[in-house]
């Protein structure tokens, strides 16, 4: 690309998403989530040449939510390689992120890494194999965001914790059926203490700079392989949005991965992560002004995959 003012388009798309920072609703289902500020927006990207651009709220810090799947799902993939496969899916579920009814009719095997069923079944294969899960996931963060500070929002993650009861059936379900190795409630800690870790825009554009730059880290040092990096961001294509991954796609044209915290994080191959934070939520569990942001931004650029 040639010379790009991504910093005057981030400002402009800043301007343009204020009238959208008051649709949707905070996710309350997480008490301690329904506290932050709703009407806030940050956006950052971050070039795989190491360029960082930010417009909004740009230092403001929260719960990374699902977008911690991605690396679940890196740090497993590092680990077992093809053989995950066997436990989790890689189709698009066509239902909400919490959905159980779909893993009874499934046998257990959640459809793909991104819903919460495939990144606890993921949590489950992670924990076996890590003597210290939540010290290695921060230890990730903390390398590849440049923050050595990275902390865990733990009033978020006991909230999480005391409210777990759909995760927690889910994790049972797929012990019924025998896709589960650990202790369920072990497990759930796990994975709600990585839901909580908390970044600000642009450390999370930063920290997953190696899915734009075929696996390779600032350093140059592989993350995953080019094969795996390439299969991961086609995953986040299909399902990375839920059962809104289609309306995702085709609005932005980019792999996305969006929380409930109203975080998104979305790649363009070889040129950029972006990350945007506006707490909103849509009905699916997506950020409002999150979502238009990234339109504008394909928009603007001109930009998308195909
Ligand atoms: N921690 C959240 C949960 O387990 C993550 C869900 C999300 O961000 N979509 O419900």
């Amino acid at each position: 690309m040639s010379q790009i003012d991504y910093q005057h388009v981030l400002d402009e798309i800043t301007k343009e998403v204020q009238p959208l920072l008051s649709q949707g609703k905070v996710a309350d289902y997480i008490p301690a989530l329904a506290e932050v500020e709703p009407n806030q927006f940050a956006i950052a990207i971050h070039t795989v040449d190491g360029q960082t651009y930010c417009a909004g709220d740009c230092s403001a810090r929260f719960t990374i939510q699902s977008v911690s799947k991605v690396m679940t799902l890196t740090l497993a993939l590092q680990r077992y390689g093809d053989e995950l496969w066997q436990r989790v899916g890689k189709e698009p579920s066509g239902t909400a992120f919490n959905s159980l009814t779909q893993l009874e009719f499934e046998q257990g095997i959640p459809r793909n890494p991104f819903i919460n069923a495939g990144a606890i079944v993921t949590c489950d294969a992670l924990y076996s194999r890590l003597s210290a899960p939540m010290h290695s996931m921060l230890e990730s963060f903390r390398q590849l965001s440049g923050n050595a500070q990275v902390v865990i929002d733990k009033k978020v993650a006991n909230s999480e914790y005391e409210f777990r009861h759909r995760n927690a059936a889910m994790g049972h379900l797929m012990k019924s059926f025998g896709n589960f190795n650990n202790e369920v409630d072990d497990v759930l800690w796990a994975y709600f203490n990585f839901c909580a870790i908390e970044l600000n825009c642009v450390e999370l554009a930063k920290a997953y700079n190696y899915l734009a730059n075929q696996g390779k880290d600032a350093n140059g040092q592989e993350v995953l392989s080019a094969r795996q990096n390439k299969q991961l961001n086609s995953l986040l294509f299909t399902s990375g949005l839920y059962d809104a991954a289609g309306d995702f796609g085709y609005r932005v044209g980019m792999p996305g991965k969006s929380g409930v915290s109203g975080t998104i994080l979305a790649v363009l191959p070889n040129q950029f992560t972006v990350a945007v934070w506006a707490p909103r939520l849509n009905s699916y569990g997506n950020s409002v002004a999150g979502i238009a942001a990234l339109e504008r931004l394909s928009q603007k650029l001109d930009i998308s995959i195909f």
